[in-house]
């Protein structure tokens, strides 16, 4: 591909709250698009609604994307430093005869709405009005929006995901392409845009899909090269009801705070709405980019299932090395006291390995937190299902102290003899290795399941472990005392 018809895609934000995860979908799939093919990924931040944009919300865009490894190339385009463009092909199409100002006030347009009709259009009073009265209009100071003749007939087009599309003319009203106060509406600034930028494709959410035909006609008006288009699904819960605050954390902040990784939530949002035809789940970018096809988005709505992206957050834990993990994970166990700064520095081997035990089994990071504090302090508390099963034997109590006093008599306490000595207890007592090590994982770590019991043991140490079996003894008496 030569680079005149090199691909160049999008993602158009408007900066007026934080990053939603049904954009980040969108600016996922350009990106994909994009890398592909070979091609150009761009940033327009669409911030000509001066009122509702801030420059916070567009720092937080730029900086979710950088966190999700979404990179943009060129410089960012501002679609307010495009203003003169836009005021310049709006002269344009007034020159041309394709557009005209409307000196209709709001008065004018009650009046014209007789009834609460939604679907009320614009009847085009003001289409004919001669050069004398225009200039009358303007001399007297009226104020104008500039509308768009819109043209007889059908607009048709092939959505890359959608179809075939088919739109009578009639459905749409001149519609206003500059307001009164000299500012572009959305459907006419991302046409100037989107051919000044080059784009090729657009790729945008399914919700746009009724303003194409509209923007397909400016730019015909305009003699330009019309774009392929791709729209994709709207993203809803469970509930089929598009994704909104009261029903879950919407910005990629919250989902950043919640412990997703970049890679996991993207992994996760690429399924909604995309997939391959062998049903795999799991991918890294690289991956995506080999593989990703627009043809294979569905026009479904896809249903967002926090569920399966944390899943799939957790196979990409697992999948990080201990050492990409490793800053990630220690500022959640700093943040939660569980160690300090020094720790960080002077048992940087330990932590690696508690990281290299439990990452298997974690789907966000601050699950390091919740599953992974008995690597630093007794149990405050015990599962109550487990208690029961493993704990309610009368004979428990006495193979914990055998437990406690054999390990307190092993002088190099490792891997090796640990576990030797809990199977010979075991063996000597004519029960189940399996019942002993339920009963003093239990105690060691107040849950059923872990990681293997004897890598908890060493990485705790001889004494700490003593002292839980201790602990455990007492609740046990006390739990006796109590039935
Ligand atoms: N600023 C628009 C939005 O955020 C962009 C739509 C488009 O991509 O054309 O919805």
């Amino acid at each position: 591909m030569n680079n005149n018809n090199k691909i160049r895609v999008r993602f158009a934000p408007s900066p007026t709250g934080h990053l939603h995860i049904g954009s980040v979908r969108t600016a996922l799939f350009n990106y994909l698009f994009a890398k592909h093919n070979d091609g150009k990924f761009l940033l327009r931040i669409e911030d000509t609604d001066t009122e509702r944009s801030s420059e916070n919300m567009i720092k937080n865009i730029i900086e979710s994307l950088k966190w999700l490894n979404l990179s943009y190339d060129d410089v960012i385009v501002y679609q307010s430093d495009n203003i003169k463009k836009h005021k310049q092909s709006a002269e344009k199409l007034l020159k041309d005869g394709k557009a005209y100002r409307c000196f209709c006030t709001k008065k004018d347009l009650e009046k014209e709405r007789k009834s609460e009709d939604k679907f009320h259009k614009y009847s085009g009073k003001c289409r004919n009005l001669t050069d004398e009265q225009i200039n009358k209009n303007i001399s007297e100071g009226k104020k104008f929006v500039i509308r768009f003749k819109t043209p007889e007939g059908v607009t048709k087009f092939k959505d890359m995901v959608y179809k075939d599309i088919s739109v009578n003319n009639s459905e749409f009203d001149d519609f206003i392409i500059m307001r009164s106060d000299g500012s572009p509406t959305y459907n006419f600034a991302v046409v100037v845009d989107d051919f000044d930028m080059k784009i090729t494709h657009v790729i945008r959410g399914e919700d746009h899909l009724s303003n194409t035909p509209k923007q397909i006609l400016l730019y015909l008006a305009m003699n330009k090269k019309v774009p392929k288009f791709a729209h994709v699904p709207l993203i809803t819960d469970s509930q089929k009801k598009r994704l909104s605050k009261r029903t879950g954390a919407v910005s990629v902040d919250e989902y950043k705070k919640m412990g997703f990784t970049p890679e996991g939530l993207i992994n996760g949002l690429v399924h909604l709405g995309w997939g391959t035809s062998n049903n795999k789940t799991i991918y890294t970018m690289e991956n995506l980019i080999e593989k990703f096809e627009l043809n294979r988005v569905s026009k479904k709505r896809a249903i967002f299932d926090i569920e399966k992206i944390k899943w799939i957050n957790g196979k990409h834990i697992s999948a990080m090395s201990d050492e990409e993990l490793f800053s990630l994970v220690v500022e959640n166990w700093k943040n939660n006291s569980l160690i300090t700064e020094e720790n960080i520095v002077s048992e940087k081997k330990r932590l690696i390995k508690i990281i290299s035990l439990l990452k298997s089994r974690m789907r966000l990071i601050p699950d390091f937190v919740v599953y992974g504090e008995y690597f630093f302090k007794s149990p405050t508390k015990y599962e109550q299902n487990a208690i029961q099963k493993h704990w309610t034997d009368t004979e428990i109590k006495n193979l914990l102290e055998k437990m406690a006093i054999e390990f307190k008599n092993i002088r190099k306490f490792n891997l090796d003899n640990s576990e030797e000595t809990v199977r010979r207890i075991a063996s000597e007592n004519d029960i189940k290795a399996g019942v002993l090590i339920h009963s003093l994982r239990l105690a060691i770590t107040g849950f059923s399941v872990s990681p293997s019991i004897f890598d908890i043991l060493i990485l705790i140490g001889k004494s700490e472990t003593i002292k839980r079996i201790k602990l455990a003894i007492k609740f046990i008496e006390k739990m006796n005392i109590r039935l």
